[in-house]
């Protein structure tokens, strides 16, 4: 097969097999670019290479020859030339690009003989021996894995004596001097010699290359950007150009379009008199861009119209590198820029209005994870640098940035918050006794946990920032300190949380503030236009319902009641419910909590008015109402008038084995069901009340962790008894669905029959999760981790659909469901409603909506608009 391509005979879409620089490198030569010559060496080879136990074949080494001879006459240079001295630059370049690969170098094919000839042929014999300098720093570097300090102390220190400022004061002489030190350090430091044969050096070259792929920072690079490792490196050799031979030339880089704010304007920088990446070394100060315009308004012009030309080309913002030579313009490189969240929706919209792309590729242009940045503040980047951590050990639970005073409690963080004072909960880990706590702090750290803890789940709910599993912290509750680094935390001391990366500082930071534009607007309404699927929000709380209406969700797809009991006083009457020993006592109890359900009904459909809201009846198992034991029972106790004893004997009655398994969801409501009649009377009084005052609302009644069909048609015939009841002692009939929560692998199994008896279908898919693998959602993190690095598993299943799994259940679940009932509405709600990937392949089933915490809302319904696109 062909190994070796000459770059005329490559083009951009060649990218699995010249990497994304040799393909753009040869699509720039056949868009007529002033590129100098070269050719790429294919990933095939490499991945050849690295099979053969590191060597290269016969096949590869042929055709490497046979380009290199074409290269020499294209160029009319030769490696073995006196007077037309080839040099080339070889350049690693992956299909998706990959810092932590090896680097380039540059001058290759200067040797102890060539350097002089080159001397005495240029004005300045001080290019030669910077050059060779180069070579040598990076041929040791980059092939024979000299540290580079070996190299630049010894050169910093030769300055320094010789009172030089920088490189480019280093005359001819002192270089000479260096370039005799550094073959020392070779033999010192690689016990071997710097190769004199040019065609030696570019073999290892390339062979250092192919190496790279494999090396430590490279894996962990594909690791943790989901790379695979088998898909190789390309390498490409080009002829050099000299932006380093003299004061006529120079070397840069350039943006079509800020990276930082968008804006239509070049951005770049340059330095004369330069090589490679000296620009980004920082030796030097480089020019701002427009500079150039003054120094050499020639090759300034090329470049401008260049520019341009490879923007409207790849109708993306470009990230390009060029060096001048004798005011000489060539182009080095270019790709798809870098940005921030908020210059890519900036850029997307103006290519739009310039007419370059439509609303679908603005759309597919912009990563979901950039409009989640944008919805949150960040901290300033600067500051970020000098601030001390405590602990960078977290997850990044919950995007955010948020500063305040630590607490330890959940009361604290309460009385502190209502004292004025910001703060930050810090806990082992988070229970639903904690939420008004969580309610009350600006950020979330958890020691414990990951990302779908507690704590995890309900700040991602709430838009608030969370760290969670902060595992070198050592936290004291009772005592109310925390231990880092040998240094202690107590209450009341500030700290700063960065949820977008899980790091955890000492002091204030500064913050830079999230800001929502008509720019921003104008976008997501492109992808509403663009999108199927439409997207709900899982809310309950005034503010998060606001906040995902805000965000244009399109009703709520779960409302999930337990979260209602937990004020003060409702639990109170919930505890007096669960130790009730009489029906009598317990609807007594009920009829207590009706009256708080009924008025969050009101507030919560009159949030949505003709919106439609799922109300899911109560969900988790009893026992998580009370008190966990110790001195809180007591106080439970003498708050409700019961004895201590009578309290702790009903708890270890409620106690289960696998509470996620045992007494919960439809199955209480089997037992009790004056429980779901209270949430029935409650959700059509709130609808009644609202009708009186002429809003209309959509309620939609959903029943939790069915598996059985007749367990359905039980709680529907109760359900829908009592709300006949109400509405006919108002005299007012008013609509509602019922329907159910598909979260058992039984109920996708027999979704066609339960179907004939529901309204609607929506998807459980944490509980699904949990139950198409077995694992304890709250106990899987214990292994989850050593599963993926072990490639056990490639996702972990809570937060990314497992389609091959799950998926399948689903998929049989929504053919069977539309199949006996083609009118049913079908939605998903839990984590993975919000996930870009799991919304892909939502999208190809024939559901209706996802759902998802509020503040996942536009990245929700950008990724429902790119799985149209
Ligand atoms: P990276 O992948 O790190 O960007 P490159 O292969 O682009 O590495 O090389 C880094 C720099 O080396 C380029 O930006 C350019 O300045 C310089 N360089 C590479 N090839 C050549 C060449 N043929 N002539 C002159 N300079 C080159
Ligand atoms: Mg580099
Ligand atoms: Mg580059």
């Amino acid at each position: 097969s062909k190994f070796v391509y000459a770059f005329e005979e490559g083009s951009q879409n060649m990218k699995d097999l010249l990497g994304g620089k040799g393909a753009n490198l040869s699509e720039m030569m056949r868009l007529g670019l002033p590129v100098p010559n070269g050719f790429t060496i294919t990933t095939e080879a490499c991945i050849e290479y690295l099979d053969r136990g590191e060597q290269l074949s016969d096949e590869v080494l042929t055709q490497l020859d046979e380009k290199l001879k074409e290269l020499e006459d294209k160029t009319n240079k030769a490696f073995s030339s006196d007077e037309n001295l080839l040099l080339v630059s070889v350049r690693s370049g992956a299909k998706i690009s990959m810092p932590g690969m090896m680097d380039t170098i540059l001058n290759l094919g200067l040797n102890d003989e060539n350097v002089e000839k080159l001397a005495a042929k240029t004005e300045d014999a001080r290019f030669a021996y910077d050059c060779y300098r180069r070579l040598l720093q990076m041929f040791g570097s980059v092939v024979y894995n000299i540290p580079m300090p070996a190299f630049e102390e010894y050169f910093e220190a030769f300055k320094k004596e010789k009172g030089h400022v920088t490189d480019a004061d280093v005359p001819a002489e002192d270089l000479k001097e260096i370039v005799e030190q550094y073959k020392e350090i070779y033999i010192e430091e690689a016990h071997k010699p710097f190769p004199q044969d040019p065609k030696k050096q570019l073999t290892e070259a390339i062979e250092a290359v192919f190496k790279s792929w494999n090396n430590d920072r490279a894996r962990i690079y594909r690791d943790l950007n989901e790379i695979p490792h088998d898909i190789g490196t390309a390498v490409n050799v080009q002829e050099m150009v000299f932006g380093n031979s003299g004061d006529r030339s120079g070397t840069g880089v350039a943006f079509t379009r800020n990276p930082a704010t968008g804006e239509h304007k070049l951005y770049g920088e340059y330095l004369l008199n330069a090589q490679g990446e000296d620009v980004v070394a920082g030796i030097r100060t480089p020019k701002a861009i427009e500079t150039l315009n003054e120094q050499m308004p020639h090759a300034y012009e090329e470049f401008v119209n260049v520019t341009k030309k490879l923007e409207s080309h790849y109708k993306d913002m470009q990230d390009i590198e060029f060096t001048i030579e004798n005011e000489k313009l060539f182009i080095l490189q270019t790709r798809n820029g870098k940005r921030t969240a908020k210059a890519a929706i900036n850029i997307a919209v103006d290519m739009v209005r310039e007419g370059v792309i439509s609303k679908e590729d603005a759309v597919a242009m912009v990563d979901v994870k950039s409009i989640d940045q944008l919805l949150h503040p960040n901290f300033n980047e600067e500051a970020l640098k000098s601030a001390e951590l405590v602990s960078d050990k977290g997850l990044p639970a919950s995007p955010g940035a948020a500063t305040g005073v630590v607490v330890f409690s959940a009361l604290d963080a309460k009385a502190k918050a209502e004292a004025g004072e910001k703060v930050i909960l810090v806990r082992p880990e988070t229970s639903p006794e904690d939420i008004e706590g969580m309610i009350a702090a600006e950020a979330i750290v958890t020691t414990h946990g990951g990302m779908t803890s507690h704590a995890a789940v309900v700040a991602r709910g709430m838009g608030k920032c969370c760290v969670t599993g902060c595992s070198d912290l050592e936290i004291n509750t009772k005592e109310k300190y925390v231990k880092y680094a040998g240094k202690t935390l107590s209450e009341g001391d500030i700290i700063s949380v960065n949820g977008s990366t899980g790091a955890v500082y000492i002091g204030e930071i500064e913050t830079t503030k999230a800001e929502a534009s008509d720019v921003f607007e104008e976008f997501m309404g492109w992808a509403e236009e663009i999108a199927r699927l439409s997207v709900r929000m899982n809310a309950e709380t005034e503010g998060d319902i606001k906040a995902g209406y805000s965000f244009n969700a399109k009703g709520i797809g779960l409302v999930r009641t337990e979260h209602m009991f937990f004020g003060e006083e409702r639990l109170i009457e919930m505890r007096r419910f669960i130790l009730a020993s009489t029906y009598e006592e317990r609807v007594e109890a009920l009829n207590k909590i009706k009256v708080y359900q009924t008025e969050d009904f009101e507030g919560i459909f009159n949030l949505s008015q003709d919106r439609p809201s799922i109300v899911r009846l109560l969900d988790p198992p009893l026992h998580e109402f009370l008190p966990k034991g110790g001195e809180e029972v007591k106080a439970v106790a003498d708050q409700l008038g019961v004895t201590t004893d009578f309290l702790e004997k009903r708890i270890s009655e409620l106690h289960e084995f696998n509470p996620m398994l045992g007494h919960r969801g439809c199955r209480l409501a089997i037992t009790y069901p004056e429980l779901y009649e209270m949430q029935t009377e409650a959700i059509i009084t709130a609808v009644l009340n609202l009708k009186e005052k002429g809003i209309e609302t959509k309620p939609e009644i959903m029943i939790p962790l069915v598996s059985t069909t007749q367990e359905f048609v039980i709680l529907k015939d109760v359900v829908k008894k009592k709300a006949q009841e109400i509405m006919d002692a108002k005299g007012v009939q008013v609509d509602y669905l019922i329907g159910t929560m598909i979260e058992t692998p039984r109920a996708c199994l027999v979704a066609g029959e339960l179907a004939q008896h529901s309204e609607f279908f929506s998807f459980g898919t944490n509980d699904l999760a949990q139950l198409t693998y077995g694992f304890s959602r709250d106990d899987a993190g214990k292994f989850i981790n050593e599963y993926i690095n072990r490639e056990i598993l490639n996702i972990d299943p809570f937060q990314t659909l497992d389609v091959e799994g799950m998926g399948q259940l689903i998929k049989i679940a929504v053919e069977s469901a539309k199949s006996a009932n083609p009118a049913i509405k079908i939605g998903v709600c839990g984590e993975l409603g919000g996930d870009p990937k799991s919304i892909h392949f939502f999208n190809d089933l024939t559901i209706d909506y996802v759902s998802c915490s509020p503040f996942r809302v536009p990245g929700a319904i950008l990724a429902t608009a790119q799985s149209q696109v």
